[in-house]
């Protein structure tokens, strides 16, 4: 009625997409199904908006876990639980 984005999209493009959006992150698709997903996404904002996010999200956790090794983030914590507060 009121979405024009989605007008020329068959709804089960955006389901797909979002449903194969991890894969598509780790790179694990074919050639083939990453050009499909490519194309829906330069035509559809929300899915963009959805792929974004994730990407975002994949990256500040990699460099995080990079920066410093979560076994030294758990002894923090679990000395931050020890002292019974944070600061
Ligand atoms: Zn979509």
């Amino acid at each position: 009625m009121m979405d024009e984005s989605h007008a020329t999209n068959s709804g089960g493009e955006c389901d797909e997409t979002i449903a194969r959006l991890y894969t598509f992150l780790d790179g694990e698709l074919t050639a083939d199904r990453k050009e499909k997903i490519r194309q829906h996404l330069d035509e559809c904002s929300p899915c963009l908006e959805a792929y974004e996010f994730e990407s975002e999200l994949r990256t500040m956790i990699a460099s995080k876990s990079k920066d410093r090794c979560p076994d030294e983030l758990r002894a923090k914590v679990a000395s931050i639980l020890k002292h019974g507060k944070a600061f």
